[in-house]
């Protein structure tokens, strides 16, 4: 084994809690979002709010933070007539933020993880939620590489992330596109975390296991999970995550909320408290790294962070 898979296999080691939504809690920051490139915008215009948002997970407990670069690719930024260079300076800007927000806490192991998200969220549609996006193989793995290449070369500085975070995927397709995509580099680190329909299939309908025994075969690959999904169908997804690989299994739902299009609002419970409940479930069906994702906030993540301590009491 070398001293590289060996750091790769150790970086999650101890790391149970991830941080919760991004978007929401920039907006609760005061940042102004709305226009599909909000992240752009917060990041050259309110860097400080970035990090505030980060430094709030932190101090809730989170021990990964994902980066503010979800819909940053130079396709997004095309289409809004800004450059390549751009887009390339903004995905290395978030890691620089998020790791100026773990130096606050020079006491804490923080993994800091490039958020990447898939081909949908660059056309700014919602087509990551069905995965029928209409573009050929080559045009993800090419939209995909372009990201990876930036990354990967930060990777001798010290502004590199510990690891790249490919998330809400809703098809087998786009997973495995990422495997090609990430071929030249071998030597990275990624996760893979699917967003979920019902409680055996991905948004694009292939099975969650299906698509979890693929991305296992990468070199890359460390974790594999769900994201952006309801959280009842947790408990069902997780075993089976479970029986699909060896690999730790991620888990960072939405708050249970649910939107509700024709009165424009968010209806259900996602208070806190209870997630906190059901984040033990989760770590209890094998979870190993519990997170929050839309309309998930600091508090959630604090429940989270004490389901996390509770269960290394019970095991321990
Ligand atoms: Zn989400």
């Amino acid at each position: 084994m070398t001293t590289r898979t060996q750091e790769r296999d150790s970086i999650l080691r101890g790391i149970r809690v991830l941080d919760g939504g991004m978007a929401s809690e920039l907006e609760y920051q005061g940042a102004k979002i709305d226009g599909p490139l909000w992240s752009a915008h917060v990041l050259e215009d309110a860097p400080e709010k970035v990090v505030a948002v980060h430094r709030a997970y932190i101090e809730a407990g989170a021990q990964c933070i994902l980066t503010s670069s979800y819909q940053v690719s130079r396709m997004g930024y095309a289409e809004f007539g800004l450059s390549a260079e751009r887009a390339d300076a903004a995905l290395i800007h978030a890691v620089e933020l998020a790791r100026a927000a773990c130096a606050e806490f020079p006491d804490r192991k923080i993994v800091v993880a490039a958020s990447l998200g898939p081909y949908g969220a660059a056309l700014h549609n919602g087509s990551e939620y069905h995965g029928n996006y209409g573009c050929a193989f080559a045009d993800m793995v090419d939209f995909h590489r372009a990201r990876i290449r930036v990354l990967a070369e930060s990777a001798s500085r010290r502004l590199a992330p510990g690891l790249l975070a490919f998330e809400t995927l809703p098809s087998l397709d786009e997973a495995q596109a990422i495997g090609e995509a990430l071929e030249p580099w071998p030597e990275l680190t990624a996760w893979f975390c699917f967003t979920c329909k019902d409680d055996r299939h991905v948004a694009h309908g292939e099975l969650l296991k299906e698509c979890a025994a693929v991305v296992a075969q990468f070199p890359q690959t460390v974790a594999i999970g769900v994201n952006c999904t309801h959280p009842a169908l947790l408990p069902a997804l997780i075993g089976e995550l479970r029986g699909a690989s060896n690999h730790p299994i991620v888990v960072y739902p939405n708050s249970g909320e649910e939107w509700d299009a024709e009165g424009r609002r968010w209806t259900g419970t996602g208070d806190p408290a209870s997630f906190g409940v059901k984040a033990g479930e989760w770590f209890a069906a094998g979870a190993q790294i519990v997170g929050g994702c839309c309309r998930t906030r600091p508090a959630h993540i604090r429940q989270v962070a004490e389901a996390a301590e509770r269960q290394r009491r019970s095991v321990s």
